[in-house]
């Protein structure tokens, strides 16, 4: 066990791992933040951060002589780098874990391999491949990037009728995953933290609603049976207990009219569809990974509330300097704002969060609405 007063290490400075910082601080933990040399949220609130690229040598040497263990808060981490910290210090999730996660081909065969029910793809690395591909999977279809795909970016979709060479010139990639375009009812996922002694914990699954392939709200509990909930919390434990995974992870998933679940995909670190828990829950995916990452057991990840987190975006901005009026979210005693420290609301980027408890999720959901349609209707993008 890592105690308290230890440092811990996190790879990736964005807001997962501000987040991060702030619930270890408050356990009296500190924080090292190696942030790959981009801009850095976490690094205002870390005790210290080496703000260099991720194949540096000389950060390597820092990370590894100062960290008393490590973990990610961002996937996109090279390999090679996981593999490094991990031959010094405890890294947990383990590079191979990350570098399947960070690898839509890798994570597709993985669920294949492991019988884990996702949407039929074909693995294409020419124009030829995608021909045929094309044939097997039919349409519409789903063209996405082997890697550093995420939030839509990278993707494609075919609805029949498309030639497959100028797609695949257009699309500019050296591998790539065709899948079936599915049909969904509602998007939902899991959030779930497997201990080091390998006891698993999955929060209540989210009910997840995009706007333009971003994360828009998070509706807890999702609207389904509860039925498909327990599902939803058996494959999610499945999908980590197959990775022989420690830390915590997103598992995201299609539900399907016929009440059927697809694995979509996963995120080796806290997600963005668990940041109600830091208001909503008994211990927040932060505290979780905290605990996960330093060897002690997890916290009980109960549900106090029901409770729907609105994405703040930066359209909703009035201008990229110029910060949203608060006054309606903050005349809202139930609902609590989060705010990343980013300076400059370029385009659609994470600014922050808020969540709105409630006796059920209809009202939450209203009041998160009428915050939304508000910062939007004074926002860049109205
Ligand atoms: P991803 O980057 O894979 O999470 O995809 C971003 C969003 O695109 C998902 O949340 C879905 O809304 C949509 N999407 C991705 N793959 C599919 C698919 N096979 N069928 C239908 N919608 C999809």
């Amino acid at each position: 066990m890592i105690p308290p007063g230890s440092v811990l290490g996190i790879l990736g400075g964005g807001q997962l791992g501000r987040m991060f910082c702030m619930e270890a601080r408050r356990m009296g933990y500190r924080t090292l933040v190696w942030t790959g040399g981009l801009e850095a949220p976490a690094i205002v609130v870390a005790d210290e951060a080496i703000d260099e690229p991720f194949d540096s040598p000389e950060a390597l040497k820092k990370f590894v002589a100062k960290a008393a263990v490590a973990t990610v808060e961002f996937e996109n981490i090279p390999r090679e780098t996981l593999e490094e910290v991990a031959k010094w210090i405890s890294l947990h999730p383990s590079p191979n874990a990350v570098a399947i996660c960070q690898h839509r081909e890798r994570e597709k065969a993985f669920l294949k391999l492991n019988g884990i029910p996702c949407a039929p793809f074909e693995v294409v690395s020419s124009a030829d491949e995608l021909a045929t591909a094309m044939t097997t999977i039919g349409s519409p279809a789903v063209l996405k990037t082997a890697a550093f795909g995420y939030d839509g970016k990278g993707q494609r979709k075919l609805t029949g009728g498309e030639d497959p060479a100028q797609v695949w010139e257009e699309f500019a990639t050296d591998r790539a995953v065709l899948e079936a375009f599915i049909p969904f009812e509602r998007e939902l996922s899991v959030m779930v933290a497997r201990g080091i002694d390998g006891t698993v914990t999955a929060y209540d699954p989210a009910e997840n609603q995009h706007r333009h392939h971003i994360l828009d709200l998070s509706i807890i509990p999702a609207r389904v049976s509860a039925a498909v909930l327990a599902e939803a919390k058996v494959i999610a434990c499945q999908v980590a207990e197959a990775l022989d995974y420690r830390g915590i992870m997103g598992v995201e998933f299609f539900h399907l009219p016929d009440g059927s679940l697809l694995v979509n995909e996963m995120a080796p670190r806290p997600h963005n569809s668990g940041h109600h828990t830091l208001d909503a829950c008994a211990t927040s995916q932060f505290e979780q990974q905290v605990r996960v990452t330093c060897g002690l057991p997890a916290g009980s990840p109960r549900l106090l509330s029901p409770v729907v987190m609105l994405n703040l975006l930066g359209d909703m901005w009035p201008d990229e300097g110029v910060a949203p009026d608060w006054s309606s979210l903050f005349a809202d005693g139930s609902a609590s704002l989060h705010l990343y420290g980013k300076r400059r609301a370029i385009g659609r980027r994470k600014m922050g969060h808020a969540n709105f408890l409630g006796e059920d999720v209809d009202s939450a959901l209203k009041r998160a609405h009428a915050v939304k349609s508000e910062l939007l209707a004074k926002g860049r993008s109205a």
